[in-house]
Formats: C-alpha cells, structure tokens, sequence
C-alpha cells in the first residue's frame, strides 16, 4: 500500500532527510524512507499491537483484549516504536525540536482508519504533562500532534494531570498501575461539555498503556462515550 496521501501534505521546502540523509527532501522524513518504514501493519483494534501473519482477517484483536478488553472503543497508531521513528521521537521529545509534530501527524494522516476518526470526533483531547513536566521540556508533544490533526477540535484544557508517571519509576508494577489511576481528572467546570461526546486522545508513544487507559478511564466518567486513541508509535511489546 503506497501512502498517495503523503506528497499531497509535501510543501516545497527542501531539506535533508533526518533518516538517510538524502538531500533534497521535501520533508524531514524523504518519501523512500516513509516507504521502507512506514507501511501499514494489521493491528489489534483495541491496543494497536501487531497481529500475527496468518491471523483470519475476522480476527480483529489481540488474544489479551478479547481476554480482557482495555477501556478504548479503538486504538490507531501510524508506526512501531522502533527504528528510525524512535530516534525521531527522542529528537522531537528532548531535543527541543517540537517541528516534528507536523510529519507524525502526516504519517498518522496516511494510516489506516484515522482520518476517518478524526472526523467523527467531537474533541480532541491530548495526553497532558503534569505543569513541572510542561515548564521543563516547553512544550505538551501530544498537543503538538492534536493541533496539526485538527486544531479547531482540540482542546488542551479539558483533561488535567497532576504527576508524571515517570517519577515513580521507584514503584512496583502494580503500585505505578494505581498511581497514575489518581493522575487524571476532568476539569470539574466543564465536565458536562463530555456528555455524550466522542473523543479521541492522543499521544506520541503507547508503551504498557497505562497513561492512556487511566486518562480514558478519567474521561468516560464524565460522560465521553467513544474513547479512540490516536499514538503516532506503538512499542511491540508492554
Ligand atoms: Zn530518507
Ligand atoms: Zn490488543
């Protein structure tokens, strides 16, 4: 599958290819490179994890979401965490390099299902960094991606975070699993604004998917009733 869509988003300005370092490259991915790394994967529709080769195309999910179904309603991601886009995420995250954000919207752009999600939504909700995080790095990176998926949808302020779940890298598993429980909330004054809404909360990374779970978890009990989780890298395991 070509991804057609990609040259209709290129705008003219040439550059070097971040990846292959081809020169000129009318983006900071060039288009050979999305071609090799970029291609589109059957994914479990409530994780996003690959599926097996072989696997009927009926089966829709992965064997431990049928066991025990996560609190999305789908789970879309352009990529895997793995090379090339996890240097481009650590270049985008801490390099202070937040132009990023527009070539991994491009790419989720031209994934399977999420322009059709992005139009079906009512908001567009990121991942918020706690205040510390925000003033450290300068930037929210799940914000980033929102504004170039649809800035007229997102809305930044509606979901709160109150800890990192990287400072408790000290906790057990399980203790980490409650701790970010109590990370999110709904901005109490305008809780009633997710009655009935569909929302798709977005990210850059999905790893155990605790942070996502637990923000879902934080919106559906204000009202939201379709959670769609938009990461633009998924890691092939937990
Ligand atoms: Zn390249
Ligand atoms: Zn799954």
């Amino acid at each position: 599958m070509q991804r057609s869509i990609f040259s209709r988003f290129l705008n003219n300005i040439p550059s070097q290819c971040a990846v292959c370092k081809a020169w000129p490259s009318n983006g900071m991915v060039c288009e050979a490179c999305i071609t090799r790394f970029a291609q589109p994967v059957r994914r479990c529709a409530t994780c996003a994890l690959t599926l097996k080769v072989g696997k009927s195309a009926d089966i829709k999910r992965c064997g431990a979401c049928i066991v025990k179904p996560p609190p999305l309603d789908e789970c879309l991601t352009a990529v895997s965490y793995e090379y090339p886009w996890s240097d481009c995420i650590a270049s985008y995250k801490f390099g202070n390099n937040p132009a990023w954000a527009g070539m991994f919207a491009l790419l989720l752009k031209s994934a399977p299902s999420v322009e059709f999600a992005v139009d079906e939504s009512d908001l567009i909700v990121p991942v918020p960094l706690s205040v510390a995080r925000l003033q450290q790095r300068g930037y929210n990176q799940a914000l980033e991606i929102c504004k170039h998926l649809s800035r007229s949808k997102t809305d930044a302020t509606l979901l709160l975070r109150f800890k990192d779940t990287l400072t408790q890298s000290s906790l057990s598993k399980s203790e980490r699993l409650k701790n970010v429980k109590a990370a999110f909330a709904v901005e109490p004054l305008r809780a009633k604004e997710l009655q009935g809404k569909r929302v798709l909360l977005v990210d850059d990374v999905m790893t155990s998917g605790a942070t996502l779970f637990a923000a879902a978890a934080a919106l559906r009990q204000a009202g939201a009733t379709n959670i769609t989780a938009v990461v633009f890298a998924r890691t092939e395991s937990d």
